[in-house]
């Protein structure tokens, strides 16, 4: 930190004195200009104050990723990349750089199982934490069964909005299992809950021709689509198996 002037060091201090809430310290810094005008006395504030920030920042991600629910393994580090074609490869970074969260876009990832939708999607959300975003990882089926408890007990309006607090959730596996009415009830709420108020994220083997599996009528069917491709961008993960090609390999050395 040596060569860095005192003008780089006074805006640093500062986003640390916002970051951090020292309103007060912020204030008697302002104005005692002369008292702690002192380049080394400020430099070595800097370095303790950004490593509190450092160290709050660290926390923070922690608590998002327990609270996240998303497994953990699933990560970009352990995602094959070069798996993908270049034109999937290039929407993901351009969803690993989070934007999407702000526009409340969906991101709909489809494709056989075993296809690498669930590690993809749970890799670009890890990395949305790791930029102090709130995420809530759920099986569909999982979530709709807690959804229908809570509305069983007429608290179903609490357990959205706790929800909605996450900026984005993941279903993962929609239509994967069979739901009756009152299930789907409660699927089709959700999403209509979080229509342009958060971002979704969604896999599904099944393609949006067979989502009438899903919803059962066309028109909670054509409904529950049209909210969620008004705003969203299209994974196609056509791919083999990964699990099938990692057997296969195996089976090549034997
Ligand atoms: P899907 O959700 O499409 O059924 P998964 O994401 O669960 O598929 O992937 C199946 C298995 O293969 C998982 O263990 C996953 O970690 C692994 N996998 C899939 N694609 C990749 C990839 N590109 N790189 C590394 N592992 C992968
Ligand atoms: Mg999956």
């Amino acid at each position: 930190m040596t060569s860095i002037s005192i003008k780089e060091i006074d805006k640093r201090l500062d986003n640390c004195f916002k970051t951090l809430n020292l309103n007060g310290m912020n204030e008697s810094f302002q104005s005692n200009e002369t008292e702690f005008s002192n380049k080394d006395f400020k430099q070595s504030l800097l370095s303790i104050l950004e490593l509190e920030v450092e160290y709050k920042s660290g926390k923070k991600v922690e608590r998002l990723l327990k609270a996240s629910r998303l497994p953990l393994i699933k990560n970009i580090e352990t995602f094959d990349l070069t798996r993908l074609p270049l034109k999937l490869r290039r929407k993901t970074d351009v969803l690993i750089d989070g934007a999407f969260i702000d526009r409340c876009e969906n991101v709909l990832a489809f494709g056989k199982p075993g296809s690498g939708k669930t590690h993809l999607l749970c890799a670009i959300a890890q990395e949305q934490i790791h930029k102090g975003r709130s995420v809530y990882y759920a099986s569909c089926n999982l979530l709709v069964q807690e959804l229908l408890m809570a509305k069983r007990q007429f608290e179903l309006p609490k357990a959205l909005k706790k929800l909605s607090k996450y900026e984005l959730l993941i279903l993962d596996d929609i239509g994967y299992v069979q739901q009756n009415r009152e299930e789907i009830e409660v699927l089709f709420t959700l999403l209509a809950e979080r229509y342009e108020r958060g971002s979704v994220m969604i896999t599904s083997n099944l393609p949006f021709s067979k989502w009438e599996q899903i919803f059962k009528d066309p028109m909670t069917t054509a409904a529950a689509i049209d909210r969620l491709v008004h705003h969203c961008v299209i994974l196609d993960l056509n791919l083999p198996s990964y699990r099938t090609l990692k057997a296969k390999e195996k089976l090549a050395h034997i």
